[in-house]
C-alpha cells in the first residue's frame, strides 16, 4: 500500500529483532545514520531459544529505544514513520518487535513499514559502501546467499540448502565446548584460533550447482573433534577454509554471469577476514570493486531496518496495521523495490 510522504518528512525509525539482537536505529532520508543502538541475547547454553530470545527483546524494548533516541539527539516527536523487521526471523523475535513497532506508530500517529530483513542488509551494504548495483555474498547466523538485483527485484542466485554459514560456526564453536562472551560472536572466536594454522583437515566440499550444502561438513567436522584426531585451531582453520571456499566458488559464478562490476560482501559473517580476502581475490579477478559492509553494520542492527525503511517511505510504501503479520519465510525475491530502477 502507498502513502505520499509528507514534505517535512525527516527520519525513519527502524527496530530490527528477527533473532537474538534486539536493535533501533535512525536514519535520515539521504542514508545518515543517526542512532543504532542495539541489546544481544545471549543464552546461558545452547543455540538461540526464541522465546527466551523474545523475552529479552520485550524486557530491553524500552531501554534500547531510550538510547537510540539519545544517540540521535531526538524526541519521538521527530520521527515520521517506524520501519520493522517483518521477516524472515523466528516467529516470537519477530512478534515482539513488531508489537513494539505498532504501539510506538499507533501512539505517534505515523505510517508503519515493514521491511524485508535480508533486503536491509543488502541496502545498509550498498550505504555504507557506495556500491550501486553488485552481486551481494549475504552471510550471516540465519541466511547464506548469493543475489543481485535484475528486472524490480533482488534475485537469489544461489544460497545454502540447509545451514547458515553463521549457524555452522556457531553450532560448531557450542561443539568444541567454547563460551560465548559479550560481544566476541562465536564466528570470530573460531576466525582467532584459526590464524595462522596450515593444516588443511579434508573435509566435505559440497556444491550443488550454485546452491551449497553443509550439513554434512558440520557433521564431519564435529565428528574429528570428538574423536580428538586433530587440534581444535586445525579444525577452526579447515572449517573456515572449506566453508569459505564454496561461498566463494558460487558468489565468483554469479559475478561471472551477471558481469557486474561490484561484490558486496554482508552480512554478520562479513566481519571475517579470510572470507573478506577471498572474496576480494575472485573480485580482483573479474575487475570487480570489493565491498565490505563496515563491521558494526555487519551484525543484525536497527540502522539497516531504519534506512531501508527510508527507502521504501521514501516511495510512499507502508504496512497498514492490519497488514502488519510478520512473515517467517519472508523470501527476498518476493519483494518489490521500486526505489531501484
Ligand atoms: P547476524 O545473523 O547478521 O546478526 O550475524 C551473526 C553471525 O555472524 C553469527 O553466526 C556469528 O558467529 C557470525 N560472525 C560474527 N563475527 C564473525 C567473524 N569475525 N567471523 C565469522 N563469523 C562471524
Ligand atoms: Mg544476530
Amino acid at each position: 500500500m502507498t502513502k505520499q510522504r509528507r514534505t517535512d518528512d525527516r527520519y525513519v525509525l527502524g527496530i530490527e529483532s528477527t533473532a537474538d539482537d534486539f536493535g533501533v536505529g535512525i536514519s535520515t532520508f539521504n542514508g545518515e545514520i543517526l542512532a543504532n543502538a542495539k541489546s544481544a541475547y545471549i543464552p546461558q547454553e545452547g543455540g538461540i531459544h526464541p522465546r527466551e530470545a523474545a523475552r529479552h527483546h520485550a524486557e530491553n524494548a524500552s531501554n534500547v529505544l531510550q538510547e537510540a533516541f539519545q544517540q540521535a539527539k531526538l524526541g519521538p516527536k521527530s520521527i515520521s514513520a517506524v520501519a520493522f523487521s517483518q521477516g524472515p526471523g523466528l516467529g516470537p523475535c519477530l512478534r515482539t518487535g513488531a508489537t513494539v513497532s505498532r504501539a510506538l506508530a499507533t501512539y505517534l500517529g505515523i505510517p508503519l513499514v515493514g521491511v524485508n530483513h535480508c533486503i536491509a542488509h543488502i541496502e545498509i551494504g550498498k550505504l555504507k559502501t557506495g556500491a550501486i548495483d553488485p552481486v551481494t555474498l549475504y552471510v550471516s547466523g540465519g541466511n547464506t546467499m548469493v543475489t543481485a538485483f535484475d528486472s524490480g527485484r533482488y534475485r537469489v542466485f544461489g544460497e545454502t540448502l540447509d545451514v547458515a554459514l553463521g549457524n555452522c560456526l556457531d553450532v560448531f564453536a557450542r561443539e568444541a565446548g567454547l563460551r560465548q562472551k559479550a560481544g566476541v560472536p562465536f564466528g570470530a572466536a573460531i576466525e582467532k584460533l584459526a590464524v595462522g594454522r596450515r593444516e588443511l583437515v579434508p573435509l566435505p566440499y559440497t556444491v550443488k550447482g550454485m546452491d551449497i550444502s553443509l550439513s554434512g561438513l558440520l557433521t564431519a567436522a564435529a565428528g574429528l573433534l570428538e574423536d580428538r584426531k586433530c587440534r581444535l585451531e586445525d579444525l577452526c582453520y579447515s572449517l573456515q577454509e572449506t566453508a569459505f571456499s564454496m561461498v566463494t566458488e558460487v558468489t565468483e559464478r554469479a559475478l561471472a554471469h551477471t558481469e557486474k562490476n561490484e561484490v558486496l560482501l554482508t552480512g554478520g559473517v562479513a566481519a571475517n577476514r579470510r572470507l573478506q580476502s577471498m572474496i576480494k581475490s575472485i573480485a580482483q579477478e573479474h575487475k570487480a570493486r570489493f565491498c565490505v559492509v563496515p563491521s558494526q553494520f555487519a551484525v543484525d542492527n536497527g540502522a539497516m531496518i531504519a534506512w531501508t525503511g527510508a527507502l521504501a517511505y521514501g516511495q510512499g510504501l507502508v504496512t497498514p496495521v492490519e497488514r502488519s503479520f510478520v512473515k517467517l519465510r519472508w523470501r527476498l525475491e518476493e519483494v518489490d523495490v521500486p526505489w531501484l530502477k
